[in-house]
């Protein structure tokens, strides 16, 4: 044998995914991806998504924890329960054969998007058109969220307790509504303007309307023209607004994107591309050796703070209660499994587009069609606010990863002091247990419409499931 046989090569390569799929194979990405666009397409809060995949959840088999409680049952190995907080959070799990004490596999990602919130006093008129004001939610490049046709979904909350759900802008024959800009012929001022100054906040304003009431003794006769078309579909006065969650979010469905199809541009990649395919993952298991968990958080685009964010005691304490339940319970048992469990925490990442080379470092960028990327950190300037996993365990995730043969990648957010990002896996680390950043890369991310690739979609959902099965 030449010297040249002989040689093993020891240069890393990422492949692309598509390469190792067979016929069978592309038929499933195809087929995660409409599933994918039909959730993605129905559900753009996080209260529409919870309610979906808790609804999806029962159908197979998944038991709600309050009425566990309430009826005083029990948890055995085996069992499927999940925790809806204020239909804003998710905890789903299924009990393992293993005492919950010894750790539990947990995936988490985020529910929640960028969007613009109506304000509590949303409505008015300015010179003969009735607006909305909104205050945008999370991070937006402002600019990016005029001349669209816009959505309203959300909840407006009566004081005698009921709750009138809201979805305005889907359907074909449903209205659309919308942030104006200038016309280009009189922008001469504003184009001088620096990106990120050219749409003020404060200018997000959303035109709903045009025409007067009827009696024209009245003042604001186009604004009580909405009052009047929403108290006759929804029950409401203007007061209701108060106890509203109204989102403003694009209108129109997920689409297939790239003339080959093996992209999705949707609104909500962040993060509703790592929960749904989480949930499908957990969907998949049955009969755990440990406890499995899937956790879907609000939030996360604000700092993850608040009752329904990660940084709320709900995790832990459903915890506690489901130990109870399985007849395991001590605080100091609920500390051991938190300490002794393990998790993927899935967020989007940035994949390298040509149109923007400059803020990448290509050696630890991610790419589309390269499948589910690690994040052995995350932060900003020096990694700070970042989690940054454990060396032995990243080395065990890479082994599960390719037992299961899953297409996977490591990146950075972008160059070194380029800018960076958070996560909530440095919330979940502070019990100590071992937690790496992972999750699908996007184009666009933030903006109105982002961009996957399905090839991504799949491998991620691989991913989560050898990671349930396996660690
Ligand atoms: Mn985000
Ligand atoms: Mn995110």
């Amino acid at each position: 044998m030449g010297r040249k046989t002989m040689e093993k090569d020891l240069v890393k390569k990422y492949e692309y995914a598509w390469d190792k799929y067979s016929k069978e194979d592309l038929e499933k990405v195809f087929a995660l991806s409409e599933r994918y666009k039909k959730f993605m397409s129905k559900c753009k809060t996080e209260r529409e998504c919870v309610i979906e995949l808790a609804t999806l959840a029962e159908e197979k088999g998944y038991k709600n924890l309050e009425d566990i409680i309430k009826n005083n049952g029990s948890l055995k190995a085996g069992d499927k329960v999940y925790a809806n907080n204020k239909d804003k959070t998710l905890a789903l799990f299924i009990i393992g054969s293993e005492p919950i004490e010894k750790g539990m596999n947990i995936l988490g990602a985020h529910v929640d998007s960028p969007r613009l919130d109506l304000k509590q006093n949303p409505l008015y008129e300015d010179t003969d058109l009735a607006m909305f004001e909104t205050h945008y939610y999370g991070g937006i490049k402002k600019y990016q969220w005029v001349t669209l046709p816009l959505a309203i979904h959300g909840v407006i909350a009566k004081k005698d307790g009921t709750v009138v759900n809201v979805v305005i802008g889907e359907d074909d024959n449903d209205p659309v509504i919308g942030v104006s800009d200038l016309l280009i012929h009189l922008s001469g001022e504003q184009l001088e303007k620096k990106l990120g100054k050219a749409i003020d906040g404060e200018d997000l304003n959303i035109l709903v309307g045009s025409m007067p009431i009827e009696s024209k003794d009245v003042k604001d006769r186009v604004k009580r023209n909405i009052l009047k078309l929403l108290n006759e579909k929804y029950d409401i006065t203007e007061e209701d607004f108060v106890s509203a969650e109204l989102e403003v979010v694009p209108a129109g469905k997920a689409r297939d994107y790239g003339l080959d199809r093996s992209m999705v541009m949707a609104y909500g990649h962040d993060d509703r591309v790592c929960s749904y395919t989480s949930f499908e993952a957990m969907m998949d298991m049955e009969n755990p050796k440990k406890t499995c968990v899937t956790l879907l958080v609000d939030k996360e685009e604000i700092g993850s703070v608040g009752a329904t964010g990660m940084k709320s005691k709900f995790f832990e304490n459903v915890v506690a209660e489901i130990m109870n339940l399985a007849g395991d319970y001590n605080e100091l048992k609920v500390r051991r499994a938190l300490n002794n469990s393990k998790m993927l925490s899935s967020d989007v990442s940035a994949a390298f587009d040509p149109n923007f080379p400059s803020v990448m470092e290509k050696k630890n960028s991610a790419y589309f069609g390269k499948g589910l990327v690690f994040n052995k950190y995350t932060g900003a300037r020096g990694k700070s606010g970042s989690n940054d996993a454990n060396a032995e365990y990243v080395a065990e995730i890479r082994n599960i990863m390719d037992k299961h043969n899953v297409s996977w990648q490591t990146s950075e957010l972008g160059k070194v002091d380029q800018g960076g990002g958070g996560t909530i896996a440095y919330i979940l680390a502070e019990y100590n247990m071992e937690v790496i950043d992972c999750g699908v890369a996007l184009h666009n991310m933030h903006a109105p419409w982002e961009v996957a690739s399905k090839a991504d979609i799949y491998e991620a959902m691989r991913g989560y499931y050898a990671f349930l099965v396996e660690a």
